[in-house]
């Protein structure tokens, strides 16, 4: 074991200079590291420089431990000091003494494969489109594997080497007195971040992250029968996994836009058509717009009120993944009054008053309001 009165400064063990960059520090440790792993270095000596460049780097890689030994030389950085490579640990300062109080922070190891994240894509859809179902393009940008490294995050032909400090599995477990005994706890290994492994030449195309950022076109088959708020799962199209883990789901969030006459409700679709007076009072066939495209023909029968509603059966919106299955359209009628006559209908008015003049109006509806009626029929108002 050496002493804090043997050891040498961090800086010259890592050949750097006291105001070296984080960059700088990291660019010398990976290169002495590389040069002095015992892997492949098996000169005398060669383990021994290896500890010191780890616990250096263990100190000046992490900025809490850097200020700390900046500050204070070795005593800032106790943990590290005279434990030797074997036992060595990390102690990181106030963060981590309130860490082994409040519980565990960040002991995740990373060596294990992790499942890529979900993606959410929000696309906005047509009424008729997403009634009937269509195939869009949609363009996302997500992870990829990196193509050069495919994802070990060193440069084609070199190799990463197994980290010494948590000896490749990401993790350091630490032990420590605390008020009311000792306390373990595991830490992301620090050299490492958590992967295992140190990364001595790192892939110039992802700059040794294993991943990149790539523009993809996917074809979404949108079924028929969505709605605003359907969500449509396209299994393993969302970000890359890590460590060789599965990739995550891309979820399609259906958003549709209103129709300048329809309504939908569920399967069913509806629109308000007004008839005339005499239409209403004399009945009448009369063609109305579908959501098919052609026009259908429907019977208003003799004294059609505003608020009477007229079914198409099967002709609403197929239901979701039953697209043999369709709701019905709903005809909501209202009756309109003319508000300007023509000589002759002005004529034939007066002449049917005469006739009425003893038909007097009840003044106070007794009936359902028909406002009401229209309103539970027409869906999606
Ligand atoms: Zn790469
Ligand atoms: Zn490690």
């Amino acid at each position: 074991m050496s002493t804090s009165n043997k050891k040498r400064d961090y800086y010259d063990v890592l050949g750097v200079s006291r105001n070296a960059s984080d960059e700088d520090i990291k660019k010398a440790f990976r290169k002495l590291a590389l040069k002095y792993h015992p892997d492949k270095n098996k000169a005398s000596g060669a383990n021994e420089k290896f500890k010191e460049i780890n616990e250096a780097y263990q100190v000046l890689g992490d900025p809490n431990q850097k200020a700390a030994y900046d500050q204070f030389g070795h005593a800032g950085v106790k943990g590290a000091q005279g434990a030797g490579f074997e036992g060595f640990e990390n102690f990181g300062g106030f963060g981590d003494i309130f860490d082994a109080f409040f519980g565990s922070s960040g002991g995740r190891s990373q060596t294990t494969p992790e499942r890529g994240s979900d993606l959410k894509y929000r696309i906005n859809l047509d009424f008729r489109d997403a009634i009937f179902g269509i195939d869009k393009d949609i363009a996302i940008r997500r992870k990829e594997v990196c193509h050069s490294c495919r994802g070990n995050r060193s440069a084609p032909g070199s190799s990463s080497i197994t980290c010494n400090n948590c000896k490749g599995t990401g993790q350091i477990k630490r032990t420590q007195q605390g008020f009311f005994g000792s306390f373990s706890q595991v830490h992301t290994c620090s050299i490492c971040s958590g992967a295992g492994k140190v990364i001595t030449s790192p892939c110039s195309e992802c700059k040794g992250r294993g991943e990149e950022i790539k523009d993809r076109k996917i074809v979404v088959s949108i079924p028929a029968g969505v709605e605003t708020g359907t969500n449509i799962r396209l299994t393993g199209e969302g970000e890359a996994g890590l460590r060789g883990g599965p990739r995550g789901d891309l979820y399609v969030e259906i958003q549709v836009t209103d129709h300048l006459i329809f309504r939908r409700k569920g399967s069913n679709l509806s629109h308000v058509h007004a008839i005339n007076i005499v239409q209403a009072t004399l009945g009448a066939n009369i063609s109305v717009p579908t959501i098919d495209g052609e026009n259908k023909e429907i019977e208003i029968p003799p004294g059609t009120q505003t608020g009477d509603m007229i079914k198409i059966k099967g002709q609403g919106s197929p239901v979701l993944g039953r697209s043999n299955v369709r709701g019905d359209h709903l005809v909501n009628i209202i009756v309109k009054i003319p508000r300007k006559l023509s000589r002759a209908q002005q004529r034939l008015f007066e002449e049917l008053s005469k006739e009425m003049i003893d038909d007097k109006a009840e003044p106070y509806a007794r009936e359902e309001s028909w406002f009401k009626k229209m309103m539970n029929n027409i869906v999606g108002w």
